[in-house]
């Protein structure tokens, strides 16, 4: 990792804010939390002044907890950086931690060749609580979002999670606590910074773009026929076929045991034979928070293999189902989308 030298000083920073904890109050009518004006938040964060930035924001009407996101949103969120992609040097999604690193997978495979960094950030406490962890994450996503190297050129031009001073690879990332302030984890990639005295970018794995010059694509199309198949001992063939074989469903990730394995009963087998013959796109990824799938370890891996599972490699699920949202919402058939899934097309998979 290198502390950078970098020329930041006349960036500016579009924050979206989409709701979350980050900008919520209690309601003592109710007792719960609530959101509150986004304009608050900036006048709880007046360090963010400091910084040279024109920093402009944007509102979500209604503001949602982040386990109301829905696809929709994320397109809401995909067009709005290209509406204003020319204008800003880096966006910052400020977002509920639920649903966090599933937005962050899903907007990773909806922009293709970024030249600017997207950050999300959110927090565990409200950003109006003493000890809140809100300020520091908001305070460093932003100064990712704008720094440049001594071209001019962003340095993490990514989709990314910036959480309890560690930046990780948005499709990498997966909500691991739920009252910890380090909530994210990305088990199968380093981080791609750690803000410590200095913000040290680990520029090895930070991945550019082929062209500065060119505009990235941004894919709104999504097609969200997808299921996950969570194995448990003691899964019935009932459950199993429901979730293979539905009739709305194009593409089942399996979510499997260690290296990628399955029950080898023939009850079981059958019924993944049974959805692949009918058409179903089925994906085997692993439960375990780290590691990789490979079905040529175990005979039952192997049996999956040849019934036509096909390998999600390290991909977390939230990843696996937002390249699958992505890849079936593009023109082509089942062979495009088989072919998107071997491919590691925004730094999800290590092969
Ligand atoms: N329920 C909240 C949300 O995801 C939790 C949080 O922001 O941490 O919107």
């Amino acid at each position: 990792m290198t502390a950078e030298n970098v020329r930041n000083d006349k960036s500016s920073i579009l924050l979206i804010y989409t709701g979350g904890t980050i900008g919520m109050k209690e309601d003592p009518e109710v007792q719960a939390l609530r959101p509150f004006d986004f304009s608050q938040i900036l006048e709880e964060v007046p360090e963010l002044k400091k910084f040279a930035y024109r920093i402009d924001s944007y509102t979500f009407n209604p503001l949602i907890d982040s386990s109301d996101v829905e696809p929709s949103h994320w397109v809401r969120l995909v067009s709005l950086i290209e509406e204003q992609y020319d204008a800003y040097d880096g966006f910052v999604i400020l977002h509920g931690t639920d649903t966090m690193a599933y937005s962050a997978s899903a907007l990773s495979f909806m922009t293709e060749g970024l030249t600017k960094p997207v950050i999300f950030t959110g927090s565990q406490l409200p950003i109006g609580a003493p000890r809140t962890d809100g300020k520091e994450n908001l305070i460093s996503a932003v100064e990712i979002a704008a720094a440049k190297d001594a071209e001019g050129h962003a340095i993490v031009p990514e989709v990314c999670i910036c959480f309890d001073n560690v930046l990780i690879r948005g499709n990498r990332a997966t909500k691991v606590n739920s009252d910890n302030f380090r909530a994210f984890r990305s088990e199968n990639l380093p981080p791609l910074a750690e803000a410590g005295i200095n913000i040290r970018y680990n520029r090895d794995i930070i991945r550019l773009p082929s062209s500065w010059s060119a505009r990235p694509k941004f894919h709104k199309a999504l097609d969200t026929r997808v299921s996950i198949l969570k194995l448990h001992p003691g899964i019935t063939l009932q459950t199993v076929r429901d979730i293979l074989c539905g009739p709305d469903t194009r593409a089942v990730i399996i979510e499997t045991y260690g290296a990628g394995n399955a029950p080898s009963k023939e009850w079981f087998l059958s019924a993944v034979k049974e959805a692949s013959v009918k058409g179903k796109i089925l994906l085997n990824v692993t439960q375990c928070r780290a590691g990789s799938v490979n079905m040529d370890i175990y005979a039952t891996g192997k049996s999956l293999k040849e019934a036509g599972v096909l390998n999600g490699y390290d991909s977390t699920t939230e990843s696996a189902l937002a390249k699958l949202f992505y890849l079936l919402g593009r023109e082509g058939g089942n062979a495009a989308v088989a072919n998107g899934l071997e491919m590691d097309l925004r730094g999800e998979i290590s092969k």
